[in-house]
């Protein structure tokens, strides 16, 4: 904060709270914030209702609950005093940093992500062993996938997308944050959401699907499956596939900008004359929240770090006919990229 001239920070919704203080807000229109003074005490303001589920931390922040009738915006603009340099968490409600700015009117207000995005993106070592055990959970269901446990011809996108979820839970997680089943066509949507088109023979299956773990940290693996012998047009696009996804994790050595790697996965589809089909960025941070810092795109010049986890997940997206993904969850050490996901790389052919 010192080093970013921010004097106070202020944290509601969203990871950071939990990050810094091991309690997360419930979404509620009543304000929680962490108040973090640059020098100085933090102090969590919550409403009383919710100060019960609050497990006090002495040596981290002093708890002040608000009662009904009191006015948790003036609570917070006291005790933030007026700084001149403020920074507001990214998920804070809109009508809360409104109501601030107008309180705090002498302040210029920047993202708490410019503080804690860095801090959050270099996970530590207990870190990185929860982000494993999330990904062997997650690699545990695509190998019920690849072993074809999971029927798939004749029922919907949406029957197949709830069983990967109860298999995530099964498997250690506390929530699913995401189940993509895309069949046929409906894989060359890379967000697609799962709906009652039946799945049949003879076409690709691509499930890109992820949840937070009773750890609190969180899993992201893309395989696909296809079912019966692949066209050789698809047996093709895969190898270019599997080979870029190799290429950006041999890529994500600690002290490669990141764009970088997105450039060496991008590589290998662009010599194949598909660069056009590769329509998203090569991967994400993962830790407490799916999407964190640091992002795999062109225009971050930010080195790895060692403790930098991330996904690496090209894809290639013919429009109204399929698509293809693949990603594995990755950890920069100074040994060298280390993968997370195990699970079979291949486009595995399942029988029908
Ligand atoms: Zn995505
Ligand atoms: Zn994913
Ligand atoms: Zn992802």
């Amino acid at each position: 904060m010192e080093d970013e001239g921010v004097e106070v920070l202020l944290v509601s919704l969203g990871a950071d709270l939990p990050y810094l203080t091991g309690y997360e807000a419930m979404p509620l229109e009543r304000l929680t914030m962490l108040v973090l003074p640059v020098s100085g005490d933090a102090t969590l303001v919550v409403p009383r209702l919710e100060a019960p589920r609050v497990e006090e931390r002495p040596d981290v922040f002093t708890l002040r609950p608000w009662d009904e009738t009191e006015d948790p915006v003036a609570i917070v603009a006291g005790l933030a005093g007026r700084p001149a340099t403020a920074a507001v968490g990214d998920r804070t409600w809109a009508r809360f940093v409104l109501d601030l700015q107008r309180q705090l009117p002498g302040t210029s207000w920047r993202r708490a992500s410019e503080i804690t995005g860095p801090l959050r993106a270099v996970k530590g070592h207990d870190e990185v062993a929860a982000l494993r055990r999330a990904a062997e959970a997650a690699d545990r269901v695509a190998a019920a996938l690849q072993a074809g446990d999971i029927p798939l011809v004749g029922r919907t996108e949406a029957d197949v997308s709830a069983e990967l979820g109860r298999r995530l839970v099964e498997e250690g997680h506390a929530r699913v944050n995401f189940a993509i089943v895309g069949s046929g066509p409906n894989a060359a949507s890379p967000h697609h959401e799962p709906g009652d088109r039946v799945i049949q023979a003879g076409e690709v299956v691509l499930c890109d699907f992820g949840g937070t773990t009773t750890e609190g940290y969180c899993s992201d693996i893309t395989r696909c499956v296809h079912l019966g012998p692949p066209p050789a047009e698809v047996v093709e696009l895969y190898a270019v596939l599997r080979e870029a996804q190799a290429a950006g994790v041999a890529a994500a050595v600690v002290g490669t900008p990141c764009e970088e790697v997105d450039a060496a996965a991008r590589r290998r589809i662009a010599e194949a004359g598909l660069g056009d089909l590769f329509v998203h960025r090569t991967g994400h941070g993962i830790g407490l929240e799916e999407h964190e810092d640091p992002y795999l795109v062109e225009g971050n010049g930010e080195p790895l770090v060692a403790g930098h986890a991330f996904s690496v997940e090209p894809g290639i997206y013919l429009p109204g006919r399929t698509g293809l993904r693949l990603e594995d969850i990755v950890v920069a050490t100074d040994a060298g990229p280390e993968p997370l996901n195990r699970a079979d790389h291949d486009l595995v052919v399942l029988e029908v």
